[in-house]
């Protein structure tokens, strides 16, 4: 895979995914971290949007719930580079219907590079990284690049 170099910017598009018996722990950590996440755009799958909006009162782009396709969703608006951060506290004790999507999400963010961060300890290790509040270079796959070495097979 051919690489280029593209800007992840100061001002972020994170989204917000919780699965139920994790959903406390990531309220808990919006309402910690409130003032810093109004300063990005967040997007959020359904239910998980709709607890932490009515609870902090953050503006949450609110995507499907999880298992109707709201993972496939935050996929596909992390490979259009509209989201370029993740923020997914997965259950490690639940089988979930929708867990091909959560695989799919997770594949989809290390493709694309992005930083995901799994449980608040990590949340709060790459919200305090002098990194987090400025502009940092991350190298993601060249598409043109990749598809004009397809077209000439
Ligand atoms: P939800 O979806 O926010 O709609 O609960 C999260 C998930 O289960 O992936």
């Amino acid at each position: 895979m051919e690489y280029k170099t593209v800007t992840l910017p100061a001002n972020k598009s994170i989204a917000l995914v919780a699965h139920d018996n994790k959903k406390q722990d990531l309220l808990d950590w919006c309402e910690k971290h409130r003032t810093m996440l109004s300063a990005h755009k967040l997007y959020a799958t359904g239910t998980t949007g709709a607890i932490i909006e009515k609870h902090t009162g953050l503006p949450i782009v609110k995507l499907i719930s999880g298992p109707l396709g709201g993972d496939q969703q935050v996929g596909s608006l992390i490979t259009e580079g509209e989201v370029d951060f993740l923020i997914f506290f997965w259950d490690p004790f639940e089988p979930m219907p929708h867990d091909p999507d959560v695989k799919a999400l997770l594949r989809i963010a290390a493709v694309w590079n992005i930083p995901v961060a799994c449980n608040q300890v990590s949340a709060d290790f790459m919200v305090a990284s002098p990194l987090f509040a400025g502009e940092v270079e991350r190298s993601i796959p060249d598409y043109e690049r990749y598809m004009n070495a397809r077209a000439n097979l």
